[in-house]
């Protein structure tokens, strides 16, 4: 009778009747989730819990088998406290049973996992993980991984912004995949002898997937609105415009910036340099690679920057030459493009990518989750 009339009525008074039937106590833990902490009683089940906060029967049956061992959840005893956790989505979110003194069921819910660890020690043993070991080739050797071709384009197209794959894999470098059976895996790491960079999924409030590192920062760099502190725009993204000094209308897709011979130019980005050297009528320029698919262009340099060469990394807002007018050009500025998978787009109006950030409220579960990915490997 009881399970009946909670089953009726949970959908939307279910903190409401926690309450009142004493079943549960509700704790807020953020806007974001709502700890749910029963008293185990006579006849209570995990399954009357998740009803009660309306889980379905695939939610209890995934959190179920996601413990090698859940007998301790089969048969709840008596008195001992069972926390469960509901995410703004009314969504399971995490279980923390206390078995008893010093043993914990926990369960978490990871997007597309459910990862469960006893004892307060890790297990993710039933989440599929690969390892790409680096012999000859990326592509090659993740076949040899037995590793989906769409993860390959998700590794290069999140690690280009922190590794140069033409000149940063040497043989016995790794990619480690956790939860390599999802064209979004929960977590991508790189172990190298120099560097260890772990990436973790994370989807945001508009259902796009992205990876943060472990401080819950996207990959990602932002660009700078401008790659110089300048005088003024001479010239804009046009289809055509005479050309003062070939005498020929063309377009100029970039944006020119006249500013004083000397001024320093900062790369918009992280990125790689990709090019640095006297190139025909763009003069001194550089190219300049920001993850796999973004390019920026500085024409016309009077001077690189001091140790600036081919696959030096860069960050934002370096300086990596001075305003010149070397090339086809008729006084100091800079000629600065950006290109999207090679095409020039316009940078005073281009939508260039934002650095992501965790938003604030799941930034605490993100933590968690990415602690214990880690901790288990
Ligand atoms: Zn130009």
């Amino acid at each position: 009778m009881y399970r009946a009339t909670l089953k009726k009525l949970n959908k939307s008074y279910r903190f409401w009747i926690s309450v009142a039937l004493g079943a549960a106590i509700a704790i807020s833990v953020s806007a974001a989730e709502t700890e749910y902490r029963f008293i185990v009683k006579k006849g209570d089940t995990l399954s009357l819990y998740f009803s009660m906060l309306g889980f379905n029967n695939k939610t209890l049956s995934n959190v179920l088998s996601s413990s090698n061992n859940n007998k301790d959840l089969n048969s709840l005893v008596i008195g001992q406290t069972l926390s469960i956790g509901v995410d703004k989505n009314k969504q399971f979110e995490f279980l923390s049973y206390n078995v008893k003194q010093d043993r914990w069921v926990n369960v978490d819910n990871s997007g597309n996992y459910f990862i469960a660890n006893k004892n307060k020690k890790n297990n993710l043993k039933s989440i599929e993980t690969k390892t790409i070991t680096i012999n000859s080739s990326l592509s090659y050797d993740a076949k040899k991984a037995n590793v989906d071709p769409l993860i390959v384009d998700t590794i290069v197209r999140v690690f280009s912004w922190k590794v140069n794959f033409k000149r940063d894999l040497m043989k016995g470098d790794k990619f480690i995949i956790i939860g390599s059976n999802n064209k979004n895996p929960m977590a991508l790491i790189f172990k190298s002898k120099s560097t260890n960079i772990a990436l973790f999924s994370y989807k945001d409030r508009y259902g796009n997937v992205d990876y943060y590192d472990s401080s819950g920062l996207s990959v990602r760099s932002s660009f700078l609105s401008a790659p110089l502190n300048y005088k003024r725009i001479s010239s804009k993204f046009q289809k055509s415009r005479y050309h003062p000094i070939l005498k020929e209308w063309r377009p100029h897709r970039a944006v020119d910036y006249t500013a004083k011979k000397g001024t320093p130019v900062y790369s918009t980005a992280d990125g790689f340099i990709k090019l640095a050297r006297r190139n025909g009528g763009l003069g001194n320029v550089v190219y300049i690679k920001h993850g796999n698919d973004h390019l920026t262009v500085y024409a016309h340099l009077s001077k690189f920057a001091k140790g600036l060469k081919t696959n030096k990394k860069v960050k934002k807002g370096e300086v990596i030459g001075y305003v010149g007018s070397t090339g086809n050009s008729t006084g100091p500025h800079l000629h600065y493009e950006i290109r999207y998978k090679g095409e020039r787009k316009d940078p005073l109006k281009y939508n260039i990518p934002e650095q992501r950030k965790i938003n604030p409220i799941d930034l605490a579960v993100f933590k968690k989750r990415a602690k214990n990915i880690l901790n288990s490997l």
